[in-house]
């Protein structure tokens, strides 16, 4: 049995991210949301494009009144024109004199601050302070934010608003990006049946909902699911479906038959298959059967570079679910070619509500609420643990995290919690 972290370490080390230019494509600006940007985008400009107020108020020359001690009686000349935003200014500020200038207007020459309009008084065509400035206040410098030439956005940054704020305001139509990964899912067991299936389920059926769940799971996670079907419990039928997840998607997803049950024998075929067996057990509760393989793509064996992932997760919906999202979301986030920010589970510590028990012979993950209360974080856990109970997950949001040995946390004490 693996240490969790250890699990996800070779996992991480497993996977090849897109690199290259032929799994990347051009979008849209506003169709790359959530998608990962594939090649570092320079700024053309300087941010901002000039000098200008940060304020509504009036610019004025420091000079002015800089080694002036009464300078609460120096009248500033107000100047015949105002500098709203968006007007070309090219005017000169004379000595002794100021200019009306508003929330991004262009700074005249001269102007080297900005002093905000609540902190001055206005006496017909002068102006009075009542705060002394202090120099290049307000002022929003040429290339303060960025400078032309440097990076504004790297590659493997997944883009959501703030970027694509920002590469619009750089110009930026479109982005190229890494196209999405293609997972493919296979549900193995013969007690499954298809929820298009309009026939009455027979006594010892059950829906496939781990199609379900793990394919709204790789959405999320900025894939694309592919359904390869319900396989029943036979070798030769799931290796013919495994080839053919081979031959069209980039990581394969099965779930059940990875257990030590009669009927468990994933690891057999991708054994059979050639496959390179990596992790068959991970000291994790739920989800302690997870089997990770890599399996050659190419027809020629020696062209070892061109593998792909293979996660066998187990059957019971809960263990699916915290196989994806302890170690699947970060395995395909990387194969997206997102940086290494993205490709580790959020934890934070919350306070829990109720006492947490666990055996402690493996890490235990115990799926509730992350609440607010006050402004703290407070985890709500369910009353019953079972990884076949579906039903208990619904509104999870959160899995408070007990070590190896921790048995018990009591209620008001804190404990770690994964964001899912
Ligand atoms: P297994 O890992 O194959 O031993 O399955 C463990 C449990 O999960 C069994 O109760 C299965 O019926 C159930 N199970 C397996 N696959 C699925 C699936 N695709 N959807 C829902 N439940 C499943
Ligand atoms: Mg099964």
């Amino acid at each position: 049995m693996l240490p969790v972290s250890e699990a996800e370490k070779i996992i991480l080390n497993l996977v090849k991210p897109f690199t290259s230019k032929e799994d990347s494509e051009i979008l849209p600006l506003l169709a790359a949301n959530n998608r990962i940007l594939a090649e570092d985008l320079i700024s053309k400009w300087d941010f901002p494009h000039w000098n200008n107020s940060a304020m509504d108020g009036y610019a004025l020359r420091y000079a002015d009144i800089a080694d002036v001690s009464d300078w609460q009686n120096v009248q500033l000349a107000i100047a015949p024109y105002k500098i709203p935003a968006g007007m070309a200014v090219n005017k000169c500020l004379q000595q002794g004199e100021c200019v009306r200038i508003f929330t991004g207007g262009m700074l005249p020459h001269g102007a080297d601050t900005v002093i905000m309009q609540e902190d001055t008084e206005r006496l017909d065509n002068f102006l009075q302070l009542k705060v002394k400035p202090t120099q290049g206040e307000y002022v929003r410098h040429r290339g303060e934010f960025i400078k032309a030439g440097t990076t504004l956005v790297s590659a493997g940054t997944k883009l959501g608003a703030t970027e694509i704020g920002a590469l619009a305001s750089a110009r930026c139509q479109q982005v190229r990006v890494y196209r999405q990964p293609k997972i493919a899912i296979i549900s193995t067991g013969n007690e499954l049946v298809s929820l298009e299936c309009s026939q009455c389920l027979q006594s010892g059926q059950i829906i496939d909902s781990n199609l379900y769940a793990l394919s709204t799971l790789i959405t999320q996670s900025g894939a694309i699911a592919i359904p390869f079907g319900i396989v029943s419990d036979d070798q030769a039928e799931m290796e013919l479906v495994i080839r053919k997840a081979i031959a069209s998607a980039d990581m394969i997803i099965s779930s059940g038959g990875v257990s030590v049950g009669d009927y468990d024998y994933i690891g057999e075929i991708l054994e059979k298959m050639g496959a390179n067996i990596h992790v068959c057990s991970v000291a994790i509760k739920p989800g302690k059967p997870l089997t990770v393989a890599s399996l050659n793509r190419s027809i020629n064996v020696n062209e070892s570079e061109d593998i792909m992932l293979y996660f066998g997760v187990p059957g019971n919906p809960v263990s699916a679910m915290m196989s994806f999202w302890r170690f699947i979301r970060g395995a395909i986030t990387k194969l997206s070619g997102a940086n290494s920010n993205y490709w580790y589970p959020q934890f934070i510590k919350a306070i829990t509500a109720k006492d947490l028990h666990a055996q402690g012979r493996r890490e235990t993950y115990l799926w509730g609420q992350l609440t607010y209360y006050n402004g703290n974080p407070i985890f709500q856990p369910i009353n019953n643990y079972s990884s076949g109970n579906l039903m208990s997950t619904i509104s999870t949001n959160a899995i408070a995290v007990m070590r190896v040995n921790q048995t018990y946390v009591p209620l008001g004490d804190e404990v770690m919690i994964m964001i899912v």
